[in-house]
């Protein structure tokens, strides 16, 4: 059951939807979606008032959220490729700069806060597929290290499972049955943090190929934090997907 209350800060009136959810023990969530919706999900059981009474004491953090998702939302343009526009490596901002060259190299750089990247003309598809290409490399590094790193420091997984890169839209990862890792290459955008969660949520699903109680006990213990990363990446996936 759904049921509908308004929280109010200030001057702000958040209308905010709160659903039980009986896989839920102890927690109440909050959360606040990529458009600025805010769900709460609450144990079976709980009060009107307890509900609200949680949902009031985090009310600074929620309209700060909704205020940067409504903001980001409105925000995202398709991308041009020129100069002077963000880039997103790892969770920082970097600013694309087009340097025409006769020879132009054939991989983008990183220098400093700028993302270089050499073209002939400076034709935008030119740039569009440079800049890909970069991403992609950095992708197949970065991804292939990380999931190295965490199998081997993770109890329950012998061998480094295979894996590729596959660009999707609403999913950052996933898990065949048969133990094979699939990675979004444009995670490579997100924090390091997000990263590693959502490579240590793939690597749980080779033990518990579901999201029922015993995976969220294997990821409660792994990643304590791993809702804020799940929201961090929830609050931009409009940006992180954006090409
Ligand atoms: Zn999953």
């Amino acid at each position: 059951m759904t049921k509908s209350f308004v929280l109010i800060y200030g001057d702000a009136r958040l209308p905010y939807q709160v659903q039980e959810d009986p896989a839920r023990s102890t927690r109440i969530a909050i959360h606040v979606e990529p458009d600025g919706t805010v769900m709460v999900d609450a144990p079976l059981g709980y009060t009107d008032e307890v509900v609200q009474h949680a949902v009031q004491k985090r009310a600074r953090w929620i309209t700060a959220n909704v205020t940067d998702a409504m903001q980001r939302f409105a925000n995202v343009r398709p991308r041009e490729y020129v100069s002077g526009e963000q880039v997103l490596y790892l969770g920082r901002r970097y600013l694309l700069k087009v340097v025409i060259a006769a020879k132009p190299s054939k991989s983008a750089r990183l220098r400093g806060n700028r993302l270089e990247v050499e073209s002939r003309t400076g034709d935008p598809d030119d740039i569009k597929g440079r800049v890909r290409g970069w991403y992609r490399s950095k992708a197949r590094d970065y991804l292939a290290q990380r999931l190295d790193m965490l199998s081997a420091r993770l109890t329950w997984v012998d061998t480094t499972p295979p894996f590729k890169l596959l660009e999707m839209t609403r999913q950052w990862g996933s898990c065949s049955p048969s133990g094979r890792i699939i990675l979004n290459p444009h995670l490579i955008k997100a924090p390091r943090a997000s990263v590693d969660y959502v490579i240590i949520h793939e690597l749980a699903h080779l033990i518990h190929h579901n999201h029922g109680r015993e995976f969220f006990r294997v990821l409660d213990r792994e990643v304590p934090d791993w809702n804020n990363h799940k929201q961090v990446l929830d609050g931009m996936v409009e940006q992180l997907m954006n090409e």
